[in-house]
């Protein structure tokens, strides 16, 4: 296990490290690739995208998910758009443009290497979509079709109408079934990864749980490739699928894997409030929609009259006022914390108080009903599904929710975590979002690290184990095993009186009031000693229906939710060693006069990387310093 964070980014200039690395990196050759087995855990869009291509070069691959199909991942949800830096549109974007937007972006806490290597290769992602059939938007000339979103002065986004995740993933799953069906790929859907294998130091297999016979087996391999999505429910409520966890993650880590800045989540402006105690989910309204929603707010406290009956001199446009270059594009924790603000002020709108308007009223006059349903038809109605309003006519009722996680697995530039063999892509690894992730880079990095990255980079680990192939029979997996069929029983045998959705909801909403869109060291320490108490509670008042050999969901909920129950302690403590602002992450004692986040580059321009130390010892927080050679650190404007 490595303890020294080697970031391994390649010398020389920026712009050539990618190419040089490629050059320079080992090979496996075609003979040898037919001898390595790869274990790819996940079929969202990174986990289909590396499946698919690490089998088409001809590795034997094992494709894992927990869904029935590989399909369902997440990963389908993806409303918006997919970045690239195509310039198509001939408005000044570049690779550079791409680069810098998404650093700045990050608010200066992501490695440059890798952003740049990732807007590099967006421009690739695009064709290879492109040529597996991929509808994505055109213009009337037949050219494809961008649009803005966050963060961005240039429209470089490419969509398919409100649902780029899902024909992205059925892209990614036409190339993974051509795969399964000649066989280089074994795909093993509703199969739960519950352990990692350590053999020697190296991630040589892993432990699953069969969900519909309830058996528990393992699989060796050659090398482990974690594609396992972010931990977003963590809060309970999130616009993440239901199923989204942080079980595969957070096993690696108690394994020896970092984890990296737990503490980065973020939150979207543009959900549809909280309608209620009962809700298990909430609903993203997708960023694409504020290219042509205005958001707003009564100026004065108490204006209760309609929307319609509210004239514009007494709305407040917020974002356009406080930010008028990026006006209702600036990115998502900024516009975030502008929601939260007006709200605080006692400005917000609709059951509670808890929502800001996002107006369609003057694009419609400007470009008629049918262009906006065109643009976001399927969004429109999935608000009126929900809400029962029609927001043609009327304005849509938004407020902030838990979208996404910066933070994951600590990975080096070949995308390898401290553990040898131990891979890590998409949502699931740290690395190219900093503090902050913009709007359709999620999609771009997770296909980069699938169809781009990890095909090149994984050689440079199995080049080093021709030979080394280890089995099922080896020791530690009979041990690990053991262990993973301990848990499983203690759950079951608790018997007590609470379900795991009470006590997850429970954790969900305080971390949400103690290390949500604000936090604080008093916040955090609240947070810090009440989780071990809720924890503590859960292992002693569980209350588990049904058996361990039979589809169980129950089970499979507590499993999760234990992790999310110790994990939330890391995230805390992570957000309480960040004594700055900085992204998502806002510490209330450092921010300016008006409200905007205050860095401290001198102490904390740097990866915080997580190492667990046993379950009831505090982790050691290593630190990878990040180094700016190509931009200046500055502070983060979008005025
Ligand atoms: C509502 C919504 C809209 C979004 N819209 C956009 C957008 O427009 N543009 C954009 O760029 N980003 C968007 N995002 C973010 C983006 O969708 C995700 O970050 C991305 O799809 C994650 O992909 P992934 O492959 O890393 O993980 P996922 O798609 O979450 O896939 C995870 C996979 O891991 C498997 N898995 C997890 N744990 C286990 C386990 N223990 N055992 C076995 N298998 C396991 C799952 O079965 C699944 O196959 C959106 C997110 C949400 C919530």
């Amino acid at each position: 296990m490595n303890t020294q964070l080697d970031s391994k980014v390649p010398a020389g200039a920026l712009e050539e490290k990618w190419t040089k690395h490629r050059a320079e990196s080992k090979l496996v050759n075609p003979n040898n690739k037919r001898k390595f087995d790869i274990i790819v855990v996940g079929s969202g869009l990174a986990g289909a995208s590396a499946a698919a291509s690490l089998a088409e070069m001809g590795y034997g691959v094992k494709c894992f998910c927990f869904q029935d199909s590989p399909r369902r991942a997440h990963s389908i949800a993806a409303q918006g758009g997919i970045n690239a830096a195509k310039n198509y549109q001939n408005d000044g974007d570049s690779v550079y443009r791409l680069f810098y937007d998404t650093i700045k972006g990050g608010d200066f806490r992501s490695r440059e290497a890798n952003v740049y290597r990732l807007a590099e290769v967006s421009a690739n992602i695009i064709d290879q979509c492109v040529a597996q059939g991929v509808p994505f938007a055109r213009e009337y000339g037949g050219l494809l079709a961008n649009r803005s979103f966050g963060g961005a002065q240039v429209s470089r986004t490419f969509y398919a109408r409100g649902q780029t995740g899902q024909q992205l993933l059925l892209g990614a799953y036409q190339a993974l079934a051509q795969q399964i069906a000649v066989g280089g790929v074994k795909m093993f859907p509703r199969t739960e990864l519950l352990d990692i294998v350590i053999v020697d130091g190296h991630a040589k297999g892993i432990v699953v749980r069969d969900l519909l016979s309830g058996e528990i087996s393992s699989h060796a391999g050659d090398t482990v490739v974690l594609a396992t999505g972010g931990y977003g429910n963590v809060f309970y409520l999130s616009t993440n699928a239901r199923g989204c966890n942080v079980s595969a993650t957070y096993r690696a880590y108690k394994r020896g894997a970092f984890f990296a800045n737990p503490c980065y989540t973020q939150i979207h402006p543009t959900c549809i409030p909280v309608g209620g105690t009962y809700q298990s989910k909430l609903t993203l309204m997708s960023e694409s929609l504020r290219n042509d929603g205005r958001v707003w707010v009564p100026k004065n406290k108490g204006d209760n009259r309609p929307p319609s009956q509210i004239p514009d001199s007494d709305r407040d446009y917020y974002l356009e006022r406080k930010y008028p270059s990026f006006g209702n594009l600036a990115p998502r924790d900024i516009a975030s914390r502008s929601a939260k603000e007006v709200c605080d002020e006692g400005r917000g709108v609709g059951p509670g108080g808890l929502g800001v308007y996002l107006d369609f009223a003057e694009a419609i006059g400007r470009l008629g009903e049918k262009t906006i349903r065109e643009r976001y038809g399927n969004l429109f109605d999935i608000y009126h599904n929900i809400t029962g309003e029609d927001a043609y006519h009327l304005p849509m009722r938004i407020y902030p929710a838990v979208h996404y996680t910066m933070g994951g697995l600590w990975v080096d530039y070949n995308l390898m975590s401290n553990v040898p063999g131990l891979h890590v892509l998409g949502e699931a690894n740290f690395s190219d979002h900093g503090a902050n992730r913009l709007g359709a880079s999620a999609l771009m990095q997770g296909l980069a690290d699938g169809y781009f990255v990890i095909p090149s980079t994984i050689a440079n680990y199995l080049a080093t184990q021709l030979g080394k192939k280890v089995s099922v029979d080896r020791p530690e997996f009979n041990a690990t095993e053991n262990e993973v069929r301990k848990t499983v029983a203690k759950l079951l045998s608790i018997k007590g009186k609470r379900t795991a959705t009470s006590f997850h909801r429970e954790l969900g909403l305080l971390l949400w009031e103690k290390c949500g869109m604000a936090r604080s060291r008093e916040s955090l320490q609240e947070a810090l000693q009440k989780i071990p108490s809720l924890r503590e509670e859960f292992w002693q008042n569980l209350n588990l229906q049904g058996g361990d050999m039979e589809l169980n969901q129950s089970l499979e909920q507590a499993g999760r939710v234990a992790d999310f129950l110790e994990f939330a302690e890391l995230m805390c403590l992570d957000a309480l060693e960040r004594e700055e602002s900085c992204g998502g992450h806002f510490r209330v004692e450092y921010q300016t006069k008006e409200g905007e986040a205050v860095r401290d580059d001198a102490d904390f321009c740097h990866v915080a990387a997580w190492q667990c130390t046993g379950t009831d010892s505090k982790p050691v927080r290593n630190v990878e310093p990040l180094v700016f050679e190509n931009v200046k650190l500055a502070t983060r404007s979008y005025k």
